[in-house]
């Protein structure tokens, strides 16, 4: 395991050091005060403590500095895999805990319980393996959340083995201390119905928690979408955890306008060419120019930048100058292709892939619903080779 652990290590993190950089190509500008604006909304909404959930680098806009921006405004943070919660730690976060919302599997507790992260524990079984490792390595109990599977179906105990016996197993073991009990929403921004059901049944299984010698200190089930769409949130739990709407994107559109968006995604313009009637434009040719003369801007910025290549031929518009500019043909690798006729636009020029640029707005929910993909998805695929700068919070 370590051999393989050093290996990994060395593939996808090995930094070279190197003396010259050169100039921003394709960046995010992300607004930190606004991601604090948003944790505020969605304390006040929920009426509960908050886990900030900056999983996948914090839904691709920086872990770390995101973490730095939300502490003190967030009770934990939840991450998705070990190694993201180890780079929250060695980036300086030592005093907020750390939930790992994902399971674990077997070779990853030592680490677990070495470094204080919490796990969700989803079985007896699992609860008394991480018992005895904490017995080994622990002075103090070692906390753990139980997951209770109410309809997601990926973890958890499920509602029929939550019981007498389960219940009563896991108040026995000495040297855990179950801190919290918790469950997920799979459809709060799709069924109404569904989730109040769902609300309801997670107040009954604590009730029987209780009733059987375990009280935990935390209960959560609500999302973004569950705490933008559910004011009854906080009558079955005292903490959410909110991802998406904490970077300005709500999944309930209604419920946009509580949120500041977070990330401006910008490129430069690299060249403008004018292109005669009947030019094709990119791969396939999909798009061939119709008026006399077309200015076309190329710009710096393609699918390996996360740029979904699904949004070719899908009416996709890009902000050069304060107008909205329609995308020309398919997205390529590095570089795409934009209709600037009748815009004084030059090389060198600014273009917002997503965000605002003077009065003009594309939001992520936007460029999702072209792409034919949902918002998480976007955020969290813009690649390594768009550099994060950060707007003083
Ligand atoms: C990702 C995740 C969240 C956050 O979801 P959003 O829809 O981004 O708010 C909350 N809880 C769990 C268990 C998750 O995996």
């Amino acid at each position: 395991m370590e051999r393989r652990r050093r290996a990994g290590a060395l593939d996808s993190r090995h930094a070279v050091k190197r003396s010259e950089q050169a100039p921003l190509r394709c960046w995010a500008e992300i607004d930190l005060a606004a991601i604090q604006h948003n944790a505020r909304v969605a304390t006040r909404t929920s009426r509960c403590g908050i886990i900030g959930v900056i999983k996948a680098n914090a839904y691709g806009l920086g872990a770390v500095p995101v973490a730095r921006a939300l502490s003190g405004l967030v009770e934990m943070f939840g991450v998705a895999t070990l190694d993201e919660a180890l780079e929250l730690r060695a980036g300086g976060i030592r005093t907020t805990p750390i939930l790992l919302l994902g399971a674990r599997v077997p070779e990853e507790r030592e680490l677990v319980v070495r470094n204080g992260f919490v796990p969700c524990i989803s079985s007896v079984p699992e609860a008394k393996a991480w018992d005895a490792l904490a017995a080994k390595r622990c002075k103090s109990l070692f906390p753990v959340h139980v997951d209770i599977d109410t309809g997601m179906g990926r973890m958890g105990f499920t509602e029929g083995d939550w019981n007498a016996r389960t219940i009563r197993a896991l108040a026995a073991l000495k040297n855990l201390r179950i801190e919290g009990i918790a469950s997920h929403f799979p459809s709060a921004d799709e069924d109404q119905r569904f989730t109040r059901r769902q609300m309801r049944r997670f107040g009954l299984l604590q009730m029987l928690a209780v009733e059987h010698g375990l009280a935990p200190r935390m209960a959560h089930i609500g999302n973004s979408a569950g705490i933008l769409s559910s004011p009854e949130l906080h009558t079955v739990s005292n903490f959410a955890r909110p991802g998406l709407m904490l970077f300005g994107v709500s999944p309930i559109a209604a419920r946009q306008h509580l949120l500041k968006p977070a990330l401006t995604w910008k490129t430069h313009i690299t060249l403008v060419r004018e292109l005669p009637r009947g030019s094709s434009i990119s791969y396939g040719r999909t798009f061939v120019t119709k008026k006399p003369a077309t200015r076309v801007a190329t710009l710096a910025a393609g699918y390996a930048d996360g740029y979904p290549r699904a949004l070719s031929g899908r009416r996709a518009d890009i902000l050069i100058r304060g107008r909205r500019c329609a995308l020309l043909g398919r997205v390529t690798m590095d570089q795409i292709m934009v209709d600037v006729t009748g815009v004084p636009a030059k090389a060198g020029d600014e273009a917002v892939l997503i965000g605002s640029q003077g009065r003009e707005h594309i939001s992520v929910a936007e460029v999702a619903a072209k792409a034919g993909t949902i918002p998480w998805e976007i955020l969290t695929r813009i690649s390594r080779r768009v550099t994060r700068t950060y707007l003083p919070s």
